[in-house]
């Protein structure tokens, strides 16, 4: 199977490559082959994709919102057209099954394009009346922002972050995660067809290094990271030098409280979507299942059941509902977790193993009596595990939710929705659900409190986060100087 795109990476309107740059394997992680050989971008790459981002983004800035929109929105519908194709291609990818990438990854890429389309030319200043003078407020773009992926949803991440930079007359050079440099490579090509002006969206591939060439570059206004802690803290730092803007899209460890009257099906159902989707490898995935003492062996019991059902295999089998992890290093270091929760005294309800050979595989697995000492509790696995632990009442419950420095998202299942809204007001996270888990719609704001994060993707809140705001004094009458 080969996957080989035109170049390794999208600058100023065409594909470009220089082999002089480190060697990229990429690796489908279902077997283990090569599809693709990339090339890391040298100092004339960076440099090519920043002069031609600086260069094409004030004639962009200068066009009326309508007619960027027009050019998004021509975008999204081209995704859509071409979904099963980039579907595949986000499989070769990442390892996800097709099952979930026809549904999750470029729709909500297109989602993204088509609802920031619409909003740019909804946005407006406003005036503020002085007596005789005014001021008038202008939102105008940051300038040339660069966007760093992770490697769980590459797609769906340089769409989330491309289409409101777009939108509002930015320019975006991106750096997709080295793991899964291919589908950022389609979506320069297909805004292009959709009338993006060149060097308006280009794409450079690399490590870390090349992400902290394009973060400390003066001539860059914005950086947005999708990524972990640790490389949210030096990016966040590297762009402080310059006192760039930041939007970060950082990690959790995100409670889901089940209370003792919840439609037990559906709060499983969450759960499991909440740990199993994707390999469990989502930021805001609800890996701490706190359920209520009363029902806690009825739900592992059935949850036992239910993931056992999980068929996993080649994630190219339509049938299939879950896949490798994306890498051999991401399947090591889940294993190493797994090994630990069980030496911290975790329960093992099912699960546990690496499965499948070849490929990066590991079954669902559930540990129950877990502590809020244990490390599974503690710290982001980013694989197929769920912790449950109990607890007795509400308080208790809110308490030990937010014992965590993260602060990604929370969910409550609960059939009183008084106290669904009272627990979730005290609950420390960006995103919460009531009655579901992981829905991520492009119309709400996307974010974290605490270390998972500063800034907002999509909803009308990212608006803040790709644009300033200029203050426009208007003096109506004579100078009064007292001198
Ligand atoms: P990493 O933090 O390892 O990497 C994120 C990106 O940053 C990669 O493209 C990486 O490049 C790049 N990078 C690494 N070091 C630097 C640096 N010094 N300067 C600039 N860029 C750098 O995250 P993963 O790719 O492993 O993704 C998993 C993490 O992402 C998890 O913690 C997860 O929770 C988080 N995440 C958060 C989401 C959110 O919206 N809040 C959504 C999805 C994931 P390379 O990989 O090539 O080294």
């Amino acid at each position: 199977m080969r996957a080989q795109p035109a170049a390794s990476h999208f600058v100023d309107g065409r594909p470009l490559e220089d082999e002089t740059g480190a060697p990229i394997p990429v690796i489908y992680p279902a077997t283990g082959e090569e599809i693709a050989r990339l090339h890391e971008a040298t100092p004339a790459v960076i440099e090519a994709a920043v002069a031609s981002g600086v260069r094409a983004q004030a004639a962009w800035a200068a066009m009326r919102p309508v007619e960027r929109a027009r050019i998004l929105r021509r975008a999204s519908d081209l995704i859509r057209a071409r979904n099963e194709e980039l579907s595949l291609l986000e499989t070769l990818d990442t390892g996800k099954p097709l099952q979930e990438t026809l549904v999750a990854d470029w729709a909500s890429g297109a989602d993204a394009l088509e609802f920031f389309a619409g909003l740019a030319p909804t946005v407006t200043g406003e005036t503020v009346p002085l007596g005789q003078d005014f001021v008038y407020t202008i939102r105008e773009p940051l300038g040339l922002c660069v966007g760093i992926g992770a490697w769980n949803y590459p797609s769906q991440i340089a769409c989330w972050k491309a289409a409101p930079a777009l939108a509002l007359g930015n320019a975006m050079v991106f750096k997709p995660s080295e793991v899964t440099p291919l589908g950022a490579l389609k979506l320069a090509e297909i805004l292009i067809e959709a009338g993006l002006p060149p060097g308006l969206f280009n794409v450079v591939q690399g490590r870390g290094g090349v992400g902290a060439a394009l973060v400390t570059d003066s001539r860059v206004a914005k950086v947005s990271l999708t990524g972990s802690v640790p490389t949210g803290r030096r990016v966040y730092a590297a762009a402080a030098e310059g006192v760039r803007h930041v939007t970060m899209e950082l990690g959790g460890k995100s409670p889901l409280i089940v209370f003792d009257d919840a439609d037990l099906e559906s709060a499983i159902g969450a759960a499991m979507l909440g740990n199993f989707y994707s390999a469990g490898q989502i930021c805001s995935n609800g890996t701490r299942v706190f359920v209520q003492k009363g029902i806690k062996e009825a739900f592992l019991a059935r949850l036992a059941e239910r993931a056992d059902a999980i068929r996993m295999g080649d994630p190219l089998d339509p049938e299939v509902q879950m896949g490798p992890l994306v890498s051999q290093a991401q399947l090591e270091k889940v294993l190493a977790y797994i090994e630990k929760a069980r030496a911290e005294g975790g329960r093992l309800v099912c699960g546990g193993e690496a499965s499948v050979s070849p490929g990066c595989y590991v079954q669902p697995t559930v540990f129950a009596d877990v502590t809020d000492e244990m490390t599974l509790a503690r710290e982001e696995v980013f694989g197929p595990v769920m912790a449950v632990l109990d607890f007795e009442t509400e308080e208790e419950a809110i308490a030990r939710a937010n014992a965590t420095d993260f602060g990604l998202a929370a969910g409550v299942f609960t059939a009183d929705l008084t106290r669904a809204h009272r627990v979730v007001a005290q609950l420390q996270a960006g995103t919460c659900w009531i009655n579901a888990y992981n829905l991520t719609p492009v119309e709400a704001p996307f974010g974290g409190v605490k270390l998972s994060g500063v800034g907002r993707e999509n909803g009308r809140a990212a608006v803040e986060h790709y644009t300033q705001v200029k203050s426009v004094y208007v003096g109506m009458g004579p100078v009064d100087a007292p001198y």
